[in-house]
């Protein structure tokens, strides 16, 4: 016998079950909602943590995410175990909570480095606002900052901290930032804004080790040799599903390390329990029933409000196609829709040099995904093109 009973219960306290609750509040849930997140902090945005976060032009109420009074949201709180036959979880606080239906939205964790020196201070990972704290306040006094990773993450966090005065590298194992997600073309655009700036890009290279002065890091040591003064690294070197409590409650996981879920994102074999953002593996009705998985902001939103739907027995399938945007500091912006899980084509549109133009990504001709730089491109166009395997006239 359970302590309790809710309704819908939400486990983890992103975006995802935080637009959830918002979404089964607005279609007028009558029935109790909990939400369990681990963290300090009730549910908030996590792109401004790379961006205004970090900068300083966004404070923590800022990022919140604005949830009804009636969503009783435990923070500081974990699922240690989740049962999706009984439908029960066990809380770190030993209560037990049965629920009528669930969504695991458990996010995604930090890779680590595992090279020598990453005991050293001045070593960040980036988050949690917790994260960009420590940043901000280990960055105060430092003048020379080398960003591993040549994701967005890192690519934002040169941007940002190049405009707090420091200067910064970014150091990559592709040729050019940002190439793996968006190609070659926008990875040398991205290269241009960033050297534009004033950021130095060292592509091609893997770091092979952190030499410190004392406690602190002092320098980066690049494979071949070459070191770089570093006072302080800010490594995004990539994310992993956080999946340990649905490995634990025997969750089928997919090949992109995810939760498998079907088109309605309902977690394989267990009733009433529903998967939605970073941790999501689904068939996508937008995609030709492809499995994907991704990790955007606004996604996660979407898949929470799909989600909602179905708690309430809409039997909906999930079909918007992932959305993603960017911001290099003040400099560059650009969305993107997608995701293309391969192309052979790129066609450009506009004018790259000057930062307004569309890269459409085809694949048999057809389109399967498109980046928007400047405010270019029309993003509704595209994602109808991607779902409906259409191609550019
Ligand atoms: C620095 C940064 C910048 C980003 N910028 C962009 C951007 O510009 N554009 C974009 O589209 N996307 C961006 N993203 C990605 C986007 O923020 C994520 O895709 C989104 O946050 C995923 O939401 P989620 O709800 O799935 O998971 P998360 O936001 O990871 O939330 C999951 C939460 O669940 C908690 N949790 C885990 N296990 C348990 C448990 N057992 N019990 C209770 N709680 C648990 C975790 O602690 C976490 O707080 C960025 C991400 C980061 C980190």
């Amino acid at each position: 016998m359970a302590d309790r009973f809710v309704d819908h219960l939400l486990i983890g306290g992103g975006i995802a079950s935080a637009t959830c609750a918002q979404e089964l509040r607005d279609a007028d849930a009558k029935g109790s909602i909990l939400l369990v997140a681990r963290e300090l902090d009730p549910p908030y945005h996590r792109p401004p943590i790379t961006k205004g976060y970090l900068g300083g032009s966004e404070t923590k109420d800022d990022t919140l995410i604005e949830l009804s009074d009636d969503v009783e949201v435990l923070t500081r709180t974990s699922v240690m175990a989740l049962d999706p036959a009984a439908k029960t979880v066990t809380l770190s606080t030993k209560e037990t909570v049965e629920y009528g239906t669930a969504l695991l939205a458990t996010g995604a964790m930090v890779r680590r480095l595992q090279i020598d020196g990453v005991h050293l201070d001045g070593i960040h990972y980036l988050r949690a606002l917790g994260n960009a704290d420590s940043l901000i306040e280990d960055a105060e006094t430092v003048e020379n900052v080398v960003c591993v990773g040549g994701s967005y993450i890192g690519c934002e966090s040169a941007a940002t901290l190049t405009r707090l005065g420091k200067r910064v590298t970014v150091v990559l194992l592709e040729e050019e930032p940002m190439e793996r997600a968006f190609g070659v073309q926008v990875g040398q655009w991205v290269r241009g804004v960033l050297a534009g700036h004033g950021v130095q890009i060292v592509g091609n290279v893997e770091v092979e080790r952190f030499e410190g002065e004392g406690e602190r890091v002092a320098r980066v040591v690049l494979a071949g040799g070459r070191a770089l003064d570093a006072e302080l690294v800010v490594a995004g070197v990539g994310v992993t599903p956080d999946v340990m409590l649905a490995r634990k409650a025997g969750l089928e996981i997919g090949e992109r390390g995810g939760v498998r879920a079907d088109a309605r994102l309902r977690a394989h074999g267990a009733d009433g329990l529903y998967v939605a953002g970073d941790i999501a593996e689904y068939d996508s009705p937008s995609h030709g029933g492809a499995v994907i998985r991704v990790e955007h902001e606004e996604h996660a939103a979407s898949q929470g409000r799909t989600v909602a739907r179905n708690m309430l027995g809409a039997e909906a399938e999930h079909t918007d196609v992932p959305y993603f945007f960017s911001d290099l500091a003040d400099w560059a912006s650009f969305e993107y829709v997608g995701p293309a899980l391969a192309w052979d084509e790129e066609v450009v549109e506009g004018d790259m040099p000057s930062g307004t133009f569309t890269v459409w990504y085809l694949a048999d001709g057809k389109v399967a995904a498109m980046l928007s730089a400047g405010g270019h491109g029309d993003i509704e166009r595209a994602k109808a093109l991607i779902a409906s395997g259409g191609t550019l006239a």
